[in-house]
């Protein structure tokens, strides 16, 4: 595989990608903020598999950290990153410095109503005004795509999905099933965090979700007694301080009492110095 061009300014990618379209290729998006592990490149390979040429973004975006949050302590991994998508077939990675992105002059940015207020946002007050915005800005740079994300993030994808609509971005939002380790536990580049005892810990999120999807499976169509297992399972982990655990609409992520069709099981959890989030799908097909 040929090494990927590794783009550090917005104008260079900008120009790198106006090329591929003007010679017919498609664009596939993959952004993500490195430390690159298997779900990503799960989203790579499918951009890969969809398009002519694929773009991976990886940019720790300051603003979607809070106060006190890791934004310091998140890992950055370039040269492995480069490495991994280097045998993924990634033909140019936007690796912008922070300054690139962001002038201390800047002071418009992307929110949304409603969305933005519920499940991880009642408890990340600012985060996905900061995800909101890099994304707005990645778009406009990277240009028309399919820009690929996870269910991992369920809720983000929901909000960019939205975003695209209400702003008339030349994008079109794929999501991509959860990649989990082979014990179940989804993969995130913030389970480096974990202690071994927290790591055995974290599969109670995993295994909370699994239990909802039984129940669902047997006929249980109310969310109170879906909660009610999920928090059981959970409540048995000392170490594991719940945010939330919901059942909520596919789209309006507003909760729901009686599922008639489907749902989203969602969960997040504290877990020592990481904080972990999980989701199933129910009544998928
Ligand atoms: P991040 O680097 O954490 O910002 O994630 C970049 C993209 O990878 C987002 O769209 C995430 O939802 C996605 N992603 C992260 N972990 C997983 C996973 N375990 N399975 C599928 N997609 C994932």
């Amino acid at each position: 595989m040929p090494e990927p061009e590794v783009i550090k300014t917005r104008a260079a990618i900008r120009r790198w990608c106006d090329r591929a379209r003007e010679e017919g290729a498609s664009v596939g998006f993959v952004p993500t903020m490195g430390s690159l592990h298997e779900g990503h490149l799960s989203l790579i390979r499918r951009a890969g598999a969809d398009n002519d040429s694929l773009v991976v973004s990886i940019f720790v975006n300051p603003t979607q950290f809070g106060p006190g949050e890791d934004y310091n302590s998140y890992p950055r991994e370039l040269a492995s990153d480069t490495q991994k998508c280097r045998e993924a077939g990634v033909n140019a990675i936007f690796a912008p410095p922070p300054d690139e992105m962001y002038s201390p002059a800047a002071c418009t940015t992307v929110d949304q109503t409603v969305l933005t207020e519920l499940l991880c946002g009642a408890f990340r007050q600012t985060h996905f005004k900061g995800v909101l915005t890099i994304v707005a800005k990645l778009f406009n740079v990277v240009g028309p795509c399919r820009a690929y994300f996870g269910q991992k993030d369920y809720q983000q994808f929901v909000l960019i999905d939205r975003m695209i609509r209400d702003l008339d971005f030349p994008v079109e939002a794929v999501m991509c099933p959860v990649v989990r380790e082979s014990d179940g536990l989804a993969m995130s580049s913030r389970n480096k965090y974990l202690s071994p005892a927290e790591r055995r810990d974290a599969l109670c999120l995993s295994r909370a979700l699994q239990t909802a999807k039984e129940k669902f499976a047997e006929g249980e169509r109310r969310s109170s007694e879906l909660i009610a297992t999920m928090r059981g399972c959970i409540d048995q982990i000392d170490a594991a301080k719940i945010d939330y655990v919901a059942v909520v609409h596919p789209h309006t992520l507003q909760p729901i009492a009686v599922i008639e069709e489907t749902a989203v099981a969602a969960i997040a959890v504290r877990m020592g110095s990481a904080r972990l989030i999980d989701n199933v799908i129910l009544g998928e097909e």
